[in-house]
C-alpha cells in the first residue's frame, strides 16, 4: 500500500523546488515512517539545490526532520507509533570499522547511500507516477512524511518542542560535537570560531559547556557578534575591520589551542589555520562545494600544527538525545537565535532566506 503526500521535489539544480503530490511506500524491515511536524533548513541543503555536490535528481532535499512515528516496519525495536522523534542527518550501520570504534557519524556504509539518494540498501520509497524519487542524506525531510532507517531515528520526550529540537538533527549537533568529540576541548582552553552562523553559534555554546577559557568569535556582521557574546563568546573580532589572525594571537597571547572553521570558505580555512599556535589544531566544520581546494605551507605541519575535519560532530550514538536533554535543562539558549517559520509551500522562499543569512533557525512547520 502506498500513500499520497505532498513534498518539495527538486528536478534539477538552480531551479525552484516544486511542491506537489507524490506517493510514499510503507516502511519495510527496520524502517520507520514519520509524520513530520517540522524540519530545519540547513546550509547543506543549498549544496544540491545549487548543484555544488554530486547528487542524483529528482530529489527531495532536507535532513533536519522531526515528528511523530506513524508506522514501523518489521524488526524495529527502538520506537513505536506515537513516539516523538528527531531524525539524524546520517545513517550508521553499527557494524563497520568506524561504528565499532565509536565514530558512527563516519560510518563507512552510509556514504554510498547518501550519494545515491536512497535508503541504506538502496531502497527508494518515494515515487511520482512511475518515477522513483531520490532523498537527501537518506532522509528527504522537505515532505509531509519520511521513511527512514530506524538507526537514524531518535526518541525525544513528548514535551520537547519539535520545531526547535529538529535543529539537533544536523547543525546544533555538528557544532557541539566538533567541540566535545573532535577537539575534546578542556577547561581553560582558548578557542577561536570563524563564522557565527548556526553551526558557529553551536560551537560557541558547546565550548562554553566544555569550559573553554577564551571563546573568540569571528564574523563580519556586528549583529551576529553581539549574539555570539550573549551565547558565550568572551571576545569578538569583526573580520571586516580587523585582522582575525593577529587579533587572535593578541587575545590568546600564544595562538588558539583550537580554531573552528564553520563557513565552508577555503580562504577562511587558511585564516583559521593561521590562528592556532605551533601545536594547536584547526578543525574544518564547514562544507565547501566539492571542487574547492586549499593550500598550506608544509613546514607548519613539521612542528605539530594539525588540520583535521569533522563531519556531523563525530557523533556518538547517544549524543543526539543527550544534547536535546541539555536544551531541555535550559543549558542551550536556542531561543536567542533568530527564528523564521515557513509552510511547505513557502519552501523556496525559506531556502532563499537561509542562503541570504536572513534567519538562523529557518524551520518549515507542517
Ligand atoms: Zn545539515
Amino acid at each position: 500500500m502506498n500513500m499520497k503526500m505532498r513534498a518539495a521535489v527538486l528536478y534539477e539544480p538552480k531551479k525552484p523546488m516544486m511542491v506537489e503530490e507524490i506517493t510514499v511506500d510503507e516502511p519495510q524491515d527496520h524502517e520507520v515512517m514519520v509524520k513530520l511536524t517540522a524540519t530545519g533548513i540547513c546550509h547543506s541543503d543549498l549544496l544540491p539545490i545549487k548543484g555544488d555536490i554530486p547528487q542524483t535528481y529528482p530529489v527531495v532535499v532536507g535532513h533536519e526532520g522531526a515528528g511523530v512515528v506513524e508506522k514501523v516496519g518489521a524488526g524495529v525495536t527502538g520506537v513505536q507509533p506515537g513516539d516523538h522523534v528527531i531524525i539524524a542527518c546520517v545513517y550508521n550501520c553499527g557494524k563497520c570499522h568506524s561504528c565499532i570504534n565509536g565514530q558512527p557519524s563516519l560510518c563507512l556504509e552510509a556514504l554510498p547511500w547518501h550519494l545515491l539518494g536512497g535508503l541504506p540498501g538502496g531502497g527508494k520509497r518515494l515515487h511520482r507516477g512511475n518515477q522513483d524519487l531520490n532523498i537527501m542524506y537518506s532522509q528527504g525531510s522537505f515532505a509531509e512524511y519520511v521513511v527512514v532507517h530506524e538507526r537514524q531515528v531518535f526518541k525525544v520526550s513528548l514535551d520537547a518542542p519539535l520545531d526547535v529540537v529538529c535543529l539537533f538533527s544536523c547543525r546544533l549537533t555538528t557544532g557541539i560535537g566538533a567541540v566535545a568529540n573532535r577537539a575534546k576541548v578542556r577547561a581553560g582552553d582558548r578557542i577561536v570560531v570563524y563564522g557565527c552562523g548556526m553551526v558557529g553559534m553551536s560551537v560557541i555554546m558547546g565550548a562554553r559547556l566544555c569550559g573553554a577559557g577564551q571563546i573568540i568569535a569571528v564574523d563580519k556582521v556586528e549583529e551576529r557578534l553581539g549574539l555570539a557574546r550573549e551565547l558565550g563568546a568572551t571576545h569578538v573580532i569583526n573580520a571586516s575591520t580587523e585582522n582575525p589572525q593577529m587579533r587572535t594571537f593578541e587575545i590568546t597571547g600564544r595562538g588558539a589551542d583550537f580554531a573552528f572553521e564553520c563557513i565552508g570558505n577555503p580562504a577562511v580555512m587558511m585564516q583559521a589555520f593561521g590562528s592556532i599556535h605551533t601545536t594547536g589544531t584547526c578543525i574544518i566544520v564547514g562544507a565547501t562545494p566539492a571542487a574547492d581546494m586549499i593550500s598550506f605551507f608544509p613546514f607548519e605541519f613539521l612542528y605539530g600544527k594539525k588540520l583535521v575535519g569533522c563531519f556531523f560532530g563525530n557523533l556518538r550514538q547517544n549524543d543526539l538525545p543527550n544534547y536535546v536533554d541539555l536544551y531541555m535543562q535550559g543549558r542551550l539558549p536556542l531561543e536567542k537565535l533568530t527564528a523564521g517559520y515557513y509552510t511547505l509551500d513557502q519552501i523556496n522562499e525559506a531556502v532563499d532566506a537561509v542562503d541570504k543569512a536572513k534567519v538562523m533557525r529557518a524551520v518549515v512547520r507542517f
